[in-house]
Formats: structure tokens, sequence, C-alpha cells
């Protein structure tokens, strides 16, 4: 199963993921938390996407269709897999079909969270983000358990740093302008399933996985 999350920053896609992650045996491949470990391991990709993600800008397709290729490779045939913020624009969404194309994989369904501007920019401005295991929470709608901890890891909570209300903005432009185009790319292709995202984080969840049922 082959699965892709769209939806702006802040819809909950890694909530979601997270979520999925407890209800359905699949690998979660999330380009930004790629290269959010890329900038703190400070490897040659971190020193290559650095100044776009500290703009809210996309990262050039060749780097980023690159690496999610590479890991998508080097998984075994077996597991089921969920793309978190990949693809972001037509070129990326192409290059993984062509990819797929003639192997024994394919996209079985695209979930689009939809969440007003609104909802996005509150969520995004009390967003704080596991350092270790990525998980997210919301500083009033989901809490940790323990300030300033991960429930799931114990790990330090951070708030990401284009998370600040200018890059926000930017960001959600590049969503707009950039991502939104997607839909009608998948919707013509027959693979999307909107979703209301919106709501308490199970009920969410509870849509996203009766979603998924029905592209399965
Ligand atoms: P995210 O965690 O998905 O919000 O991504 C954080 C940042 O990583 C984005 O603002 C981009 O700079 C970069 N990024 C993540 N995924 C992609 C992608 N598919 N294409 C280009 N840039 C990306």
């Amino acid at each position: 199963m082959y699965i892709i999350l769209l939806g702006a920053p802040g819809a909950g896609k890694g909530t979601q993921v997270a979520y999925l992650a407890q209800n359905l045996n699949l690998v979660h491949i999330a380009s930004g938390d790629l290269f959010r470990q890329a900038l703190e391991q400070d490897t040659e990709l971190g020193r290559q996407t650095r100044s776009y993600m500290e703009k809210g800008a996309l990262v050039p397709d060749e780097v980023t269709t690159k690496m999610v290729l590479e890991h998508l490779a080097a998984l075994d045939g077996e597991s089921g897999v969920v793309l978190d913020g990949f693809p972001r624009n037509l070129p990326q969404a192409e290059a993984l079909d062509k990819a797929l194309d003639g192997s024994s994989r394919a996209i079985d369904g695209v979930v689009f969270i939809k969440v007003s501007p609104e909802v996005l920019l509150r969520r995004l401005s009390g967003r704080w983000i596991c350092r270790n295991c990525q998980v997210p929470y919301h500083e009033v709608d989901s809490p940790p358990r323990v300030k300033g901890r991960c429930d799931r890891c114990g790990g330090e909570l951070y708030q990401r740093p284009d998370d600040i209300a200018e890059t926000v903005k930017k960001r959600l432009k590049v969503y707009s302008a950039e991502t939104a185009p997607l839909i009608d790319y998948y919707i013509r292709t027959g693979r999307l399933v909107e979703v209301d995202g919106e709501g308490s984080v199970e009920d969410a969840g509870k849509r996203v996985i009766a979603a998924l049922e029905r592209v399965r």
C-alpha cells in the first residue's frame, strides 16, 4: 500500500501519521523530517538545503526527488508506505509516477487533508515538535503529558524555526502556488480522497482511516 498525505503546512499530516502508525503497519517517509535530520547532523545535504528551509521555500526538485526515491528504493518490497510532504509540486508528482511506472508499485491513494486557513495559522503558531522522533504537539489542542517532553519517547520538544509568522505566510503562499495544483492532478488520475482535517486528532484520524479503506 502506497499512500500520499497531501495538505497545507499545519493540516495535520505529521499528527495523522503518528495516529496511523498506531493503526496500520506503514513506513513513514517525511521529506521535511529527512531535511531537518540532515540539518541537525550538518551533512552535505543539510548544508545544501538550509537556506531554502529557513526561507520557507521549496528545496530544488532534483535534490528532493533523489532523496525520497533513494529512501523508497531502500525499503523491502513488503512494506506499505505513507509519504508525507512529498510530492510538493507537479514535477515531483510526475517524477514519482515515472519512478513507480513499470515496478510492481503504484500510488494506491492520495488523502487530501482539508483545513481552513484560520485553523492552519492557529495550529502552526502553537506547534511543538519532538527533536528525537518528530511527533508534533499543540500547546492547546494536543499538549504533551509532561511540558516540553514527548509522550512517546521522552525527547525534547522544540518550535520549528520556520513556524515563525513571516515564514509561515511564505510557506502557505508556496503551498497555494505549487502544491495545491496537485489536488487536480490526483483528481484527474482518480486517486484523490478528500478528508475534513478539522476537529480533534482522533476524529480527523478516523476520517483518514475511513478514506484509506476507500482507496485500498
Ligand atoms: P515540512 O516539514 O514538510 O513542512 O517541510 C519543511 C521544509 O522542508 C519545507 O518548507 C521545504 O523547505 C523543505 N521540503 C520538505 N519537503 C519538500 C519537498 N517535497 N520539496 C521541496 N522542499 C521540501
